[in-house]
């Protein structure tokens, strides 16, 4: 999906009929060449695409992966780039104690290395007023989205329970799945 991502990447307005046009295309030549299934990521984002999308192809689940605002932000706060060689980090080490009954919550941060550690920037929309407000459209959008995938029963709500290492497992485990490389080490 290397156009689609770089359109969007590059922030641009592409019309719904053209993300549908490139994404049909896209399926047909996976089809063919006997890919037995896809994962989209972040797509679709309105109601109108899931409709469309609707009609190009059947959707079996939706994920939809939740973290709480607080880490959220923090994480989003955290990010830094490289302005030398322009990679991303994060300095956020989100660590939530455990309290009344709510599980805590820890997420590792991304590290600069050394060499990047006195180059890093932020950039200039990683404000907490403007992320506040990018999360506050993102939920006035996804919400009619979930609700169009929840009447359908296809929709799976996944509370992150920290970042990849933590959330990994339980997420095979939501879905019903094994651990790949575990199975290969039984089998072995
Ligand atoms: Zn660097």
């Amino acid at each position: 999906m290397a156009m689609l991502s770089e359109i969007v990447s590059q922030g641009k307005l592409v019309s719904d009929e053209i993300i549908i046009d490139l994404l049909s295309k896209r399926l047909e030549a996976g089809d063919a060449k006997g890919e037995s299934g896809f994962i989209l990521d972040g797509f679709p984002r309105t109601i109108r695409q899931a409709e469309i999308l609707e009609g190009v192809t059947n959707i079996d689940l939706v994920i939809n992966l939740k973290l709480r605002e607080e880490a959220l932000l923090a994480k989003c706060l955290g990010r830094r780039i490289c302005s030398e060689c322009r990679k991303n980090y994060n300095i956020a080490c989100i660590d939530i104690k455990g309290e009344n009954g709510n599980p805590g919550m820890y997420m590792a941060p991304l590290p600069p290395p050394p060499h990047c550690a006195s180059k890093l920037i932020t950039r200039s929309d990683d404000t907490e007023e403007v992320v506040k407000e990018r999360l506050r459209i993102y939920n006035e959008m996804s919400r009619p989205v979930e609700d169009f995938y929840r009447s359908r029963g296809k929709l799976l709500e996944f509370n992150l329970p920290g970042g990849i290492p933590e959330s990994w497992p339980k997420l095979l485990q939501a879905l019903n799945l094994e651990d790949h490389e575990d199975k290969q080490t039984a089998a072995a």
